[in-house]
């Protein structure tokens, strides 16, 4: 029992005790005590209609005067209502600067609701989504948006990967969009005008194809005259001779480059891709054929395959198929063994290079695929390898749908398997 309320009972005992007692003087006990008790009851009364009257009209006026446990109750709600304005003051600025930031923001940020219904948005994404002040609020995001890439990319909800778009107020305007799911099933949308690093990325590319495609001539020229000066070697001296040689296996090496190089960059650019039936017997039996040539007899190959077709470009996975073989050539000594096989299952059509050669430490695997990585660079200077056949696989792989899975352990061999879906069955 507080303070406030021992005082209360202690005044309203003497109260009832002094009413009995005035009430004794006069013989009139009953009525003395059933009028103070009036009295106490209309008392609170109007205390609560003062309270009432006070919370009702505004919520930090002084409160009206009063004593004892009234007083104190009045005093309470009077702290608890002050305290309240100054987190609430507090909680909005708070608010207040999350928007300015978000709105000061370039990127476009979006809310939306579990229904998909648009909720709050900042300025860039109202100017790189085409949204309209107040109009647009409560409307759902795919009808705001209406790319049917960006419907199916909303309602897969598998936002792992961001989506590239045309912006639908500008063609020439290319978006990156992020959906984070959060709360019950709402989304915060983040929307980024990357047309500008797509512009230096076709840069790059351009002046990879163009600069490849302008060594091409002058190296085919060089290379020819070597192949001319080598056929009249026997008309030099020896110190040339040799310098003679390793000049035309140089360029050889330079040509293979420029090679890989335009085709890496065809394999970017080019949406021209020509499928066609490709069975993949007689395609991986070409391609064993020229291994044995390479191998020298010095491995020994087999190849199993499956009698299946599927769609695709001839060339490309000839390509792709050409570098794993002949990099399980390259990376198995002699008397190794590289199998070849080609299967299907329910998952897909599967095609598995297979090695018992040098192998790759784990740690270089999952950076294979990268333009001019090498697991050991040692190696390559006895290969020749140019570095970017892995990437091409993985390009291909690709441009057919398919991807690249790596199995390998240094020293015990090495497993390149390329998955391709059903669907690419013929
Ligand atoms: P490269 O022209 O150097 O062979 P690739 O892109 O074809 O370039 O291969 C990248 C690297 O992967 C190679 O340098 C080599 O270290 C490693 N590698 C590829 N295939 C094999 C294999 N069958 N066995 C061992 N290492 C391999």
């Amino acid at each position: 029992m507080n303070h406030n309320w021992r005082s209360a009972v202690r005044r309203t005992v003497l109260g009832f005790v002094f009413a009995g007692l005035f009430g004794l003087m006069f013989d009139l006990v009953a009525w003395s005590l059933a009028i103070t008790g009036m009295g106490y009851l209309v008392w609170h009364y109007i205390q609560l209609n003062k309270l009432q009257a006070w919370l009702s009209t505004s919520d930090t006026s002084e409160p009206p005067y009063s004593y004892g446990l009234w007083g104190a109750l009045f005093d309470d709600v009077y702290r608890l209502q002050r305290r309240q304005k100054k987190s609430k003051k507090r909680l909005k600025a708070v608010i207040r600067k999350v928007q300015d930031s978000t709105t000061a923001l370039r990127d476009g940020v979006l809310m939306v609701n579990s229904a998909a219904e648009l909720e709050w948005w900042n300025d860039a994404a109202g100017q790189l989504l085409g949204l309209k002040e107040q109009h647009d609020i409560g409307h759902p995001i795919t009808n705001l948006v209406r790319d049917p890439e960006f419907k199916a990319y909303f309602n897969n909800a598998q936002y792992d990967t961001p989506l590239e778009l045309i912006s639908p107020v500008n063609n020439e305007q290319i978006l990156l969009i992020h959906i984070t799911l959060f709360g019950k099933k709402d989304r915060l949308i983040v929307c980024r005008d990357i047309s500008h690093m797509k512009q230096l990325e076709a840069m790059r590319q351009d002046f990879i194809a163009n600069a490849s495609h302008e060594l091409r001539t002058p190296l085919t020229v060089i290379a020819g005259y070597l192949e001319t000066f080598i056929e009249y070697e026997d008309t030099l001296s020896p110190k040339w001779s040799r310098a003679l040689h390793q000049m035309h296996q140089q360029s050889q090496r330079m040509q293979t480059l420029i090679d890989d190089l335009l085709m890496l960059s065809r394999l970017e650019n080019s949406d021209d891709h020509q499928s066609v039936k490709v069975p993949l017997t007689s395609l991986l039996t070409n391609i064993k054929e020229d291994a044995i040539s390479l191998s020298a007899g010095q491995h020994s190959i087999t190849l199993k395959c499956e009698d299946i077709s599927m769609m695709g470009n001839v060339s490309e996975l000839s390509s792709a198929f050409s570098n794993l073989i002949f990099n399980a050539i390259k990376y198995t000594p002699e008397h190794g063994e590289i199998n070849i096989k080609c299967f299907k299952d329910k998952k897909g059509i599967h095609v598995l290079v297979a090695d018992n050669g040098l192998g790759i430490d784990s740690k270089h695997i999952p950076r294979l695929t990268e333009r001019f990585y090498r697991a050991d660079p040692s190696r390559h200077s006895e290969t020749g390898g140019t570095g970017l056949g892995l990437a091409i696989v993985k390009h291909v792989l690709l441009r057919h749908e398919g991807h690249l899975e790596i199995h390998s352990e240094l020293g015990e061999g090495s497993q390149f398997i390329c998955h391709f879906p059903l669907s690419r069955k013929t």
